[in-house]
């Protein structure tokens, strides 16, 4: 087994697999509100693909999957998907992110197959607001979700909460409440221009400071709190708190010094980072194992030190973009 560095010296050991850009939901800052063309299901990697995939990075020394899409439950074998990595020896942590539509459904299925954690999307608590941002989803089902997911006792929980200014950003406290009632990670996220018009996402952004900022005026205390394998998240804890809250900030403070994570998009093409355009089609080498090596070592040697979301320059490029994919193609 080799070790995956980049030419900065980072050590890749996670990867993301997005297994469906189709998804239930058409969240606004997500996904165009008509849709995308989505991708035909022989686009989609099998599962025995994304099993040898997997089994392929392993020999690279990736250690740890998280599972996404598009809506990852929509594809019917999701838990098999799930199940045979995790008989994966090498695989030590598998999780999925979801939008919890399906959760109370398949909870119990997923935590049989060996998922250990799930990040769930609720970036509102209320019903008539979710359904503005989701267009058209039904919030019961997915607080049904988290429910069950916390019935089956995953390892972790944490909860997506992109803040939108305008939108959602009144709901900070109402969520900080939230995880001090639950046992989960309330997870704030900096929305990212990818899938969003220039000065749409301009208009929307909210800098994540703004929470302590009100934890302070209404005299909140919390402490640093450590969250195994919690990735580029910061996170807290309310003094006295059933569940904790952190912060995503991949604008307003870069985490790329330390990313760790490579992926794979629905229709098996491998983005070193995800606001790159540059990404390399490795389906065709999943059979062939040193074809497969060197183009993953090609993707990491071109992997750039630092994504150039939110910078000035960023409106200049070719569709105001550094990548022509939506999030829902990538995974996020
Ligand atoms: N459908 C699943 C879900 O919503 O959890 C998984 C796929 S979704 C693309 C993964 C995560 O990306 C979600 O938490 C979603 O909120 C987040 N996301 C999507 N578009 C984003 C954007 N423009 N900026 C920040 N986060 C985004
Ligand atoms: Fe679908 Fe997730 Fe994108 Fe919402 S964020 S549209 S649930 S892929």
């Amino acid at each position: 087994m080799e070790n995956l560095y980049d030419r900065y010296g980072r050590l890749h050991d996670y990867v993301r697999i997005s297994i469906t850009d189709h998804c239930s939901l058409r969240c606004v800052y997500c996904m165009p509100e008509e849709g995308l063309p989505f991708f035909s299901s022989d686009r989609l990697l099998s599962l025995d693909e994304i099993v040898q995939m997997v089994k392929n990075f392993v020999d690279l020394g990736v250690n740890k999957v998280r599972i996404t899409g598009g809506e990852p439950l929509l594809r019917k074998d999701a838990a098999d998907i799930v199940r045979r990595i995790h008989a994966i020896p090498e695989i030590t942590d598998i999780s999925i992110t979801t939008n919890g539509l399906l959760l109370k459904k398949k909870a119990k299925i997923l935590k049989e197959a060996g998922l250990d954690r799930i990040n769930i999307s609720l970036d509102t608590l209320r019903a008539d607001k979710y359904r503005n941002i989701t267009r058209g989803g039904n919030i019961q089902q997915v607080l049904d979700g988290i429910q069950a997911a916390i019935r089956w006792h995953f390892k972790q929980i944490k909860l997506n909460v992109v803040l939108l200014k305008g939108i959602n950003d009144d709901e900070i406290l109402d969520f900080l409440h939230y995880s001090y009632n639950h046992n989960v990670n309330v997870r704030f996220i900096e929305v990212m221009p990818i899938s969003n018009p220039i000065d749409k996402w301009q208009n929307e952004y909210v800098g994540l400071n703004k929470i302590f900022y009100l934890c302070d005026n209404n005299h909140i205390k919390y402490h640093p709190f450590d969250l195994p394998g919690n990735g580029p998240s910061e996170n807290y804890r309310i003094d006295g708190a059933a569940g904790s809250f952190g912060l995503i900030h991949p604008i307003s403070d870069r985490f790329c010094e330390t990313c760790n994570r490579l992926r794979v998009t629905a229709d098996g093409y491998l983005k070193a980072c995800l606001y790159w355009n540059e990404e390399f089609n490795i389906r065709p080498a999943i059979p062939h194992k040193e074809e497969f090596c060197r183009l993953v070592h090609q993707a990491l040697n071109n992997k750039p030190l630092n994504h150039k979301m939110g910078l000035n320059d960023m409106g200049k490029r070719v569709n105001g973009s550094s990548t022509w994919r939506h999030m829902s193609q990538i995974g996020g």
